[in-house]
């Protein structure tokens, strides 16, 4: 009988924990151990129902073209549960000098891929445009190392493209900064179109094509219909309580001769394998006895806060916000809001008819102290800065505040080597594996598949 210990009970160490049932119900000689440190299990997956609204603590949604967390939902028999974003209505919305500006049609992430709308747009000045239009001959290049997503934006499009949209557009997913982040980490893809094609817009205008042919769009996003912690609680529904084990934060994970032993509170006990699913950073502390060079590795990944506040509103308020699924704001504009979603447009199941749903982002890379405030601090915020970018006046029928301390992994300049001295020490720790959002991913579908390839890897 194999036993493995699973340590971070979000929803990297589930994937994991499932995966190992699924091959102890096929026959394995399995058994397996979930120790997480707070009382309930799903990370940063949390989902509430206010009057009617769903809220969102952690993420909203995954990338559909992500399959991981849909085919894991097959698996789990929640299938009929998923449901997509409401793409008819999906503007995005940008401010630039107090006023949103929609960004233009035709925008891949931060890629032009249509001209006519890029140069109409009021989103970039002319010599942006220019850079815009020139960027359609850009040669082909290859990169021998790595450079920030802004480097690499900056010299295609000028530096008011990461200004205005890669910065922003960073903050909203990773908490992070274009100068920071990694472009072969994070943007992988950006790096091939430039050495295949040259120009991103054309490589991304030869991707696009290549997906409407495979698939008649899907939406962009998926998500569950009871929200995203519906997916935690069916993971932890088909496993047995008895490998559940909350409140249980683990101290230490030690080689020893046949195997390994993991702490936890005055308890220690024996495994074959452990899968280490916490955030990188949380890892370090604990492998420090095992490799101390693995500690250092892992404590270099580094980690941003933040804050998300989700506010209600009634109908006369929902009649005049815009439409579209919300808004980025570039840290030119001086204020502590990263984005914001209009979470009855994007999802509009998840607000009464009668309700306005909008769901604020703060903190980050940059921002880290908004964490300190208190809610009623961080609520006066959050109000005077709508009042000012929506001309929003009316009060809250309610507001919930979310503090995520560093729960997004930041993949800095250099990571995909790290990564490779990370894996390489890994391998010298027979019967040790590591998943969660510090490696190959942040989104919930890597963090899925980050823990089904723990599980593969250990039993392979
Ligand atoms: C506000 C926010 C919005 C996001 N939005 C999206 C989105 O819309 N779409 C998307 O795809 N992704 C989104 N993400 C990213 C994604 O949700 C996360 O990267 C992913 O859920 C991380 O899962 P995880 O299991 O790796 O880590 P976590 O959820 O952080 O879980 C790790 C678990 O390990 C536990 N733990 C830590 N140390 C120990 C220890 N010593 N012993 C035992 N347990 C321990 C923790 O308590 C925690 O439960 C968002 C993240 C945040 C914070």
């Amino acid at each position: 009988m194999k036993r493995i210990a699973i340590v971070g009970g979000g929803i990297s160490g589930l994937a994991a924990a499932f995966a190992l049932d699924e091959r102890r119900r096929a026959g394995e000689a399995l058994q397996f151990v979930v120790y997480e440190s707070g009382p309930r299990f799903g990370g940063v997956l949390f989902t509430e129902q206010v009057e009617g609204c769903l809220i969102e603590a952690g993420p909203d949604s995954f990338l559909t073209e992500k399959p991981w967390a849909a085919d894991l939902c097959r698996r789990l028999g929640i299938e009929d549960q998923l449901i997509g974003s409401n793409d008819g209505d999906r503007k995005t919305y940008i401010l630039v000098k107090g006023r949103l500006v929609p960004m233009p049609d035709g925008l891949m992430f931060m890629v032009p891929t249509e001209l006519a709308p890029a140069l109409l747009t009021t989103l970039f000045s002319a010599a942006t445009k220019l850079r815009v239009a020139r960027e359609w001959w850009y040669p082909a290049r290859q990169s021998n190392g790595d450079e920030s997503v802004g480097a690499l934006v900056e010299r295609h499009y000028g530096a008011e493209m990461v200004d205005r949209l890669a910065d922003p557009l960073l903050a909203g997913v990773y908490g992070g900064e274009a100068s920071q982040l990694s472009a072969r980490a994070v943007l992988p893809r950006f790096v091939e179109m430039e050495s295949k094609y040259g120009s991103l817009g054309r490589g991304m205008l030869a991707a696009r094509k290549n997906i409407r042919q495979s698939q008649p769009g899907p939406p962009i996003f998926s998500s569950l219909k009871g929200g995203m912690q519906q997916l935690a609680e069916a993971l932890v529904g088909r496993l047995s309580p008895d490998v559940l084990r909350a409140n249980s934060p683990v101290q230490a994970v030690q080689r020893q001769d046949r195997g390994w032993v993991v702490s936890a509170g005055y308890a220690s006990d024996q495994f074959d394998g452990v899968i280490v699913a916490t955030p990188a950073n949380a890892a370090a502390p604990l492998l420090e006895i095992a490799s101390a060079d693995l500690a250092s590795e892992l404590r270099a990944i580094s980690y941003s806060s933040s804050v998300t506040v989700a506010l209600g509103f009634g109908r006369d308020v929902r009649a005049t916000l815009p439409a579209g699924f919300g808004f980025l704001v570039p840290r030119r504009e001086g204020k502590r809001l990263l984005a914001a979603t209009f979470v009855h447009n994007k999802f509009p199941h998840r607000a009464p008819i009668d309700r306005a749903l909008v769901r604020c982002f703060l903190g980050g890379s940059r921002d880290d102290q908004v964490l300190q405030l208190s809610d009623q601090d961080i609520l006066e915020i959050v109000r005077e800065e709508l009042r000012q970018i929506l001309g929003l006046k009316a009060e809250p029928l309610f507001a919930r505040t979310f503090r995520w301390r560093s729960a997004m992994a930041q993949y800095a300049v250099g990571h995909l080597d790290r990564l490779q001295r990370i894996e390489g020490l890994v391998k010298q720790l027979p019967g040790l594996a590591l998943a969660g959002n510090g490696y190959r991913g942040i989104g919930v579908p890597d963090c899925i598949r980050s823990g089904e390839a723990a599980v593969q890897q250990l039993l392979s």
